[in-house]
């Protein structure tokens, strides 16, 4: 729809917060939004959205805005046309790709951004420029997920729909924090729990709601979830309860498996992680009993050091049992932002094309360079972290960022905008000018997805299109269409006029994406990949066999990594992740008046023991400390967390961001940050 004058306006969209997907219209009036309406044609959420799906988008018409580029002048920034950005953009491309090579330049795409913008961006990256340096923020949080599961399943996506949770006689949620950082979808279990009894098991170190709801809680000690999923595991072959037919047919690797799971006895176990044997009897049990167990994981389980071998024992237990083929079981990892599954899906990572090809695969590689018509690079690229570390040690001085807020999302803070200042020319595109922004050199104008078509891929592997609502405001444009310009300032020629017609082109290169197009996805219609070329898609993503040659999956052998120490003096382990109204730094949420409105602010969740012991009270300023930097937070006081555990929500911009007291380890398989291991020492300033 386009904004005509005092015309109301009804625009199919989807939601730009979370990876659930939810899909509805928005009623417009000019720029007026004058309500969102959900549909129950919708396939993630029918009729309902959450509080940011419902009131989060006044920030599209926020005075803050950016309306025009700016470029830096001294400490400051003045307005300039895009032609004059487009200018020392090219001449600085050029000038590093010249002087030290494309391996001195780096691109992040973002998922909050479209399929097409991001396919365009990994475009620029390798067949422009000639570098792998491509990466996207699920190097934060779902890529030790997406691991565990190539190597035991072959896809890193989730086993069916998310409908089809509802169907599971038995849910697992390790390290989630699900009735807040993925509303709608909690919805579904709380259904079947009321309309089939449908069992919950929730492992978590915070008594958050879907643990009051479970039948269920434990509370293992901070980053020993392989240990008890281990010693289950094993506890349910020394009984005779694994599916043996399953594991004849399906899977390979048994024998291997079963001894590496000799250390995780029960009594181990429970020294690890202080869950009773009981316990876990009862949870191997629970899933003996079921005949379907869905496992839902999030940041948990992947922010720490070694986040994919836990993923991977996730996948282990679910073959070990039969959980995959069938809906109602299988693996869920939930993705976070609307389309981080689609910013990996189209080849926003330094080792992989669009639908996950190897970039050292000669073969996937000659299909790009004939489609592209240019050579491209054949050797793995940098991701985020090490973009960081190459920039600290002087071998990469160019990076472009859009609609990423690394200077403070990113761990270790600190560390991240020091790099920022040393780089020799840093391009940021985004909706606002974040605090990533301050440390560029060229500041660009992007809308947000209300003002813009294109796709999203939700956390289901769930194609939707989403129409534009709204013009772009002022001179801000579409992602792709920036990152356009910008090639073609670099000589590409490139001529989209649509983002179908990259949708096309993504289309004709990916096998796992042949069949996907516009018309295909029109109005409330969607397709879950792999999709073939005649449109039939893969709501149960295995039927029959697993993506590996003989069609066989792989139980794959992992072992314990302790989560690191910060010393004695940081006494607090601080714990950190989503609440429900915010949507992680806020850029976009605090700018949202029907959300500042419910939530203006975060606290610190201190436990009343711990609060008793420091004379910490409601509303008690504090000052936190770690190895790597200090935040000033305001307490609440809470049994969600017990003893000396902490609760910072990441939604903070300001003094009170998570990531000044992280550090900069990261799990071993993929690098993405261990935000869940950090300990604080916690000093009282002020009480109310
Ligand atoms: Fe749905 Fe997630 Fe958006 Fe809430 S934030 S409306 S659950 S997509």
């Amino acid at each position: 729809a386009s904004m005509r004058d005092n015309r109301i306006e009804k625009t199919k969209t989807v939601c730009t917060y979370c990876g659930v997907g939810c899909a509805f219209d928005v009623w417009t009036k000019d720029r007026q939004i004058l309500k969102v309406e959900p549909q129950t044609e919708a396939p993630a959420n029918g009729i309902s959205t959450c509080v940011k799906g419902k009131f989060g988008w006044d920030f599209v018409n926020s005075e803050e805005r950016l309306t025009k580029p700016l470029i830096r002048d001294g400490d400051a920034f003045r307005e300039a046309e895009w032609e004059e950005a487009y200018d020392l953009i090219e001449k600085k491309f050029k000038e590093e790709k010249e002087k030290n090579g494309p391996d001195s330049l780096a691109f992040v795409t973002s998922s909050k951004c479209t399929n097409e913008d991001s396919f365009v961006m990994q475009k620029l990256g390798r067949s422009v420029i000639g570098t792998n340096n491509i990466d996207n923020c699920s190097r934060y949080c779902q890529s030790p997920a997406t691991m565990g599961l190539w190597r035991t399943v072959g896809y890193g996506g989730d086993s069916g729909e998310i409908k089809d949770i509802e169907k599971a006689e038995l849910v697992i949620i390790a390290g989630s924090n699900t009735s807040e950082s993925h509303p709608v979808l909690a919805t579904r279990v709380k259904r079947a729990q009321k309309l089939h009894g449908q069992k919950v098991i929730v492992s978590d170190l915070r008594k958050h709601e879907m643990a009051d709801r479970s039948d269920l809680f434990i509370q293992p000690s901070a980053g020993s979830d392989l240990v008890w999923i281990s010693a289950v595991t094993k506890y349910i072959i020394d009984q005779g309860w694994h599916d043996q037919e399953f594991l004849n047919d399906h899977v390979n690797g048994l024998d291997e498996y079963i001894e590496s799971l000799e250390p995780y006895t029960l009594d181990y176990a429970e020294k690890v992680t202080g869950i009773s044997k009981e316990e876990m009897i009862e949870i191997a049990k629970s899933i003996h009993n079921a005949e379907t167990t869905c496992f839902l994981w999030a940041m948990g389980i992947t922010q720490h050091g070694g986040g994919s071998d836990t993923s991977t024992a996730i996948s282990n237990l679910m073959l070990i049992t039969g959980n995959y083929m069938k809906p109602g079981a299988g693996t869920y990892p939930l993705r976070g932002h609307n389309n981080v599954q689609g910013a990996s899906d189209f080849g926003s990572m330094p080792d992989r094309f669009p639908g996950y090809e190897f970039v050292t695969d000669d073969d996937a590689r000659a299909r790009y360079e004939e489609g592209w018509g240019v050579d491209l690079p054949s050797e793995k690229g940098l991701n985020n972290h090490e973009m960081v570390q190459a920039i600290h040690d002087g071998n990469l001085n160019v990076l472009y960022i859009k609609g990423e807020e690394m200077a403070i999302v990113d761990s270790n803070a600190n560390y991240v905008q020091e790099a920022f200042e040393k780089l020799d020319f840093f391009v940021v595109q985004d909706v606002f000018f974040s605090k990533t922004a301050e440390f560029a050199d060229v500041v660009l104008p992007a809308s947000p997805s209300f003002e813009k078509d294109g796709t999203f891929v939700n956390t289901e592997r769930r194609f939707q299109r989403l129409y534009k609502v709204l013009d772009p405001l002022g001179d801000s444009k579409p992602d792709w269409q920036i990152i356009m310009e910008v090639a073609n300032r670099l000589g590409a020629g490139w001529n989209y006029e649509h983002p179908s017609e990259i949708m096309d082109e993504a289309a004709s290169l990916s096998p796992m994406f042949a069949g996907v197009s516009y018309d295909r996805l029109e109005g409330y219609d969607s397709l879950q990949w792999p999709v073939a070329e005649d449109g039939t898609d893969t709501p149960l993503l295995f039927t029959d066999k697993f993506p590996f040659p003989d069609g066989k999956a792989r139980l794959y052998p992992v072992e314990w990594t302790e989560p690191i120490d910060f010393g004695e003096e940081y006494d607090l382990h601080i714990n950190n992740g989503r609440m429900l109204e915010h949507f992680h730094e806020g850029n976009l949420t605090y700018r949202s008046e029907g959300i500042t409105k419910k939530v203006p602010n975060t606290f610190l969740e201190v436990s009343p023991e711990l609060a008793e012991e420091r004379g910490v009270e409601d509303g008690t300023l504090v000052r936190l400390t770690s190895p790597y930097g200090n935040v000033k937070v305001r307490c609440i006081v809470t049994d969600r967390v017990k003893g000396h555990e902490l609760y910072l929500p990441m939604n903070d911009r300001g003094e009170g961001a998570i990531n000044y007291l992280t550090s900069f380890h990261a799990d071993k398989d993929t690098d993405t940050p261990a935000y869940k291991e950090a300990s604080v020492k916690m000093e009282v300033l002020e009480s109310t």
